[in-house]
């Protein structure tokens, strides 16, 4: 099975379908749009995430970081004037070390995550959308600026006004999501930001053209009208989408089974259902019932 992630929806959804399935059987593609290089090391926010929840490491308070890390390192460099853009834990930037010195050394982002994947034993696979490098620049009245400052330096403060994602046009899905299309019966788009998780997956080269052969089963990130957490509705009328199951499901194109939430206005086919994966049995029980429909073909 073949799942499509961001950095906090899927990976709770992560947790229950590693408990059905057999972990082997998980290939992970995880959003790269989000990534940015903080203080000489690139932080990739929905890889690490990801990495994390299927190491058993993940913090899940926040859904960033690694349970019960220290910040001694941001901390000197917050002494020292440096004010870095992300707060990183200690042990989670002995992992961007590693994976900055690869890619200095030549690697690419999906060598880098196949050491850490290894390093922490994690019998799934995971891989980057792309090698390529693409950012999300979130356009305000203060001016165009990286997800990253948008959303944590400015908490999501400023008003939303567009948001495009550069370097998509020129970047080719990896190496290891292109095998999976190929090798995978099946596609799961988890219950992530349409517009700034699932949406610069399904815009690389192909990937829509080769999900479209697949048994889709996607799940919302919405509550009725509302996301469960984060910007998912703002960005979704900023890019003139209305935040309900319809806009959803017009990002994410036509999908084989649609879960939605029990107090989705949504018109059309879908499986109205607890959505809401907070807790370790609400996540298993809806892994259960993906992995039931996605046994049932298209
Ligand atoms: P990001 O990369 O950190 O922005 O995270 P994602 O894009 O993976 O996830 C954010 C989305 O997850 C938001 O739109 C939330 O509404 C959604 N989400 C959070 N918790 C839940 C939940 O319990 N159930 C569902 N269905 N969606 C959730």
């Amino acid at each position: 099975m073949l799942i499509l992630s961001g950095g906090t929806g899927t990976p709770k959804l992560l947790r229950g379908l590693a408990r059905v399935l057999d972990p082997e059987e998980i290939t992970v593609v995880v959003n790269t749009a989000e990534d940015i290089w903080v203080s000489g090391n690139l932080v990739s926010p929905d890889l690490d995430t990801v990495i994390y929840t299927l190491a058993g490491l993940i913090d899940e308070e926040r859904w960033w970081g690694i349970r019960g890390d220290s910040f001694i390192t941001h901390t000197r460099l917050s002494g020292l004037g440096v004010r870095e853009r992300l707060a990183i834990g200690d042990a989670d930037r002995a992992f961007h070390i590693l994976r900055s010195d690869l890619i200095r050394r030549g690697g690419t982002l999906s060598d880098a995550t196949e050491m850490m994947r290894e390093a922490l034993g994690i019998r799934s696979r995971i891989f980057p959308m792309s090698d390529d490098s693409v950012s999300t620049i979130i356009k305000t009245p203060l001016g165009d600026m990286h997800f990253q400052e948008f959303w944590v330096e400015r908490r999501g403060e400023p008003e939303v006004l567009g948001i495009r994602f550069e370097g998509i046009d020129d970047a080719r899905p990896s190496s290891g999501f292109l095998e999976a299309l190929r090798k995978e019966d099946t596609v799961v788009i988890g219950p992530s930001n349409p517009v700034t998780s699932i949406g610069p997956i399904l815009s690389l080269k192909g990937v829509r053209d080769l999900i479209a052969e697949k048994t889709t089963v996607a799940v919302s990130p919405l509550d009725g009208d509302r996301p469960f957490s984060g910007p998912a509705a703002r960005f979704m009328r900023a890019v003139g989408i209305e935040p309900s199951d319809e806009g959803v499901i017009s990002i994410l194109g036509g999908v084989d089974h649609f879960m939605v939430s029990r107090s989705s206005s949504y018109p059309g086919r879908c499986i109205r259902t607890d959505t809401r994966i907070d807790s370790i049995d609400e996540s298993v029980r809806l892994a259960k019932e993906i992995v039931k429909l996605a046994g049932g073909g298209k």
